[in-house]
């Protein structure tokens, strides 16, 4: 008889997504002609940027060949895309990372997923709350999560984001062995700075835990106090990962490009307590399990770090901070609380009392507006919506006039 993996009926019945899509598509079915303009999910808007698509062609072009036909690539990436990533993002910052330290892979999305197997089962997880859901889902499926109470898993020790708090996660009171921070973060958009950074690293050699830090959002910093990477913070190399991706930053979200960088003197303990190295673990799993991106798609990340392409990825991510601000500006005018939207995409809004399902149905109902109901991303997202920067500039500002025209 084949079993399924119980712990896949852990989960919770639909996910976040699926849920608002479903809503959308029953409300525009009743509504053939209501005009939706969304700003929930998180994906760009904007086209790759030119330097990219050209690259790419000529990627597909030497493929056309046979003296520059490529087959199966290396496991962790091509050493072009990955020294230059070494160079631009991490060493021009100060951060002293080798291209060897760095994995490409199709997603940040599926390495923030997948990571956590290196790991025992019985350890403890520290997760954010609001948070992006795919930490806590896939330790869920690995059986990591224990049962659920009142929404809360018991296993897991939560990082409860608040008002209060600035969405800034106090350190746990308890003991904990992999802890997963995002900064800038989804969905609330809060910024961390250099000294909080510093003691999440801090409690991480003292509790010999790791850190998974997601930096998907890195793009959007423009205030320069602020670290890009966990490895500006000294001594973070040997208790954190990093996940980047090219999905925000350059629009890869449907092109599929990101990296993780396992740093050398990275650890975790086996059984009898002594120190063993991740990069070793992780570059095991990746060449058993995945088989690399596509040479062309890697080509055109590396056209990110030319001088044109520079250019032109700042220009589109300016350019949805500008929206960003517009929706600020609209929520400092109706007089909504809100955090975010200043070093991210992501504005975090609360309701002023209204639960977050009821905003999300007012604003889709009466202002025909897609939002994110906080309360997907965890207990503490009740209360609040996710409103996404990720679209035109004309459509920011007319969904902004009718939430004023609601609200
Ligand atoms: N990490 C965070 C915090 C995200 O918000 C997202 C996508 O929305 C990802 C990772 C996934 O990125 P990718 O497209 O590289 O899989």
């Amino acid at each position: 008889m084949i079993r399924i993996n119980e712990n896949y009926n852990q989960l919770k019945a639909s996910y976040l997504f699926l849920e608002i899509a479903n809503k959308v598509a029953q409300f525009q079915s009743e509504n053939t002609d209501a005009d939706i303009i969304r700003l929930g999910i998180g994906d760009v808007t904007k086209t790759l940027p030119p330097a990219c698509i050209s690259a790419f062609h000529n990627g597909v072009e030497e493929l056309s060949s046979e003296s520059t036909f490529k087959g199966y690539g290396p496991y962790n990436g091509y050493a072009f895309l990955r020294e230059k990533i070494a160079q631009e993002d991490f060493q021009k910052r100060g951060a002293d990372i080798d291209a060897d330290e760095i994995f490409i892979s199709d997603g940040s999305k599926c390495d923030t997923g997948n990571f956590q197997e290196l790991f025992a089962n019985d350890i403890t997880i520290a997760i954010p709350d609001p948070v992006y859901p795919v930490y806590l889902d896939t330790n869920i499926m690995a059986g990591r999560a224990g049962d659920s109470k009142n929404g809360r898993y018991k296993n897991i020790v939560y990082l409860d984001g608040t008002m209060e708090n600035g969405f800034i996660p106090q350190l746990p009171s308890k003991p904990v062995d992999l802890i997963y921070l995002c900064f800038p973060n989804n969905p609330t958009g809060a910024v961390i700075t250099k000294s909080q950074l510093k003691e999440w690293v801090g409690f991480a050699k003292e509790q010999k835990a790791l850190i998974l830090f997601d930096a998907a959002y890195e793009a959007f910093i423009r205030d320069e106090t602020l670290p890009h990477s966990i490895f500006e913070i000294e001594g973070a190399k040997e208790v954190a990962v990093e996940f980047r991706s090219f999905s925000k930053t350059a629009g890869f979200t449907g092109t599929r490009c990101a990296y993780t960088i396992v740093p050398k003197e990275c650890v975790a303990y086996n059984e009898s307590g002594s120190k063993q190295l991740l990069h070793p673990l992780w570059q095991r799993r990746q060449s058993t399990k995945f088989n690399g991106v596509s040479y062309p798609v890697q080509k055109a990340a590396e056209a990110v770090y030319s001088s044109e392409g520079k250019v032109q990825i700042k220009q589109r991510i300016d350019d949805y901070l500008l929206n960003a601000r517009i929706i600020c500006k609209t929520m400092d005018d109706l007089k909504l609380n809100y955090v975010g939207g200043k070093n991210s995409p992501y504005i975090w809004i609360h309701g002023n009392g209204r639960d977050s399902w009821d905003f999300f149905d007012m604003l889709l109902k009466k202002a025909q507006i897609v939002c994110t109901p906080g309360k997907g991303f965890g207990q503490c997202g009740e209360g609040y919506i996710r409103i996404s920067a990720f679209n035109s500039r004309e459509n920011v500002q007319s969904a902004m006039e009718r939430m004023k025209k609601i609200l």
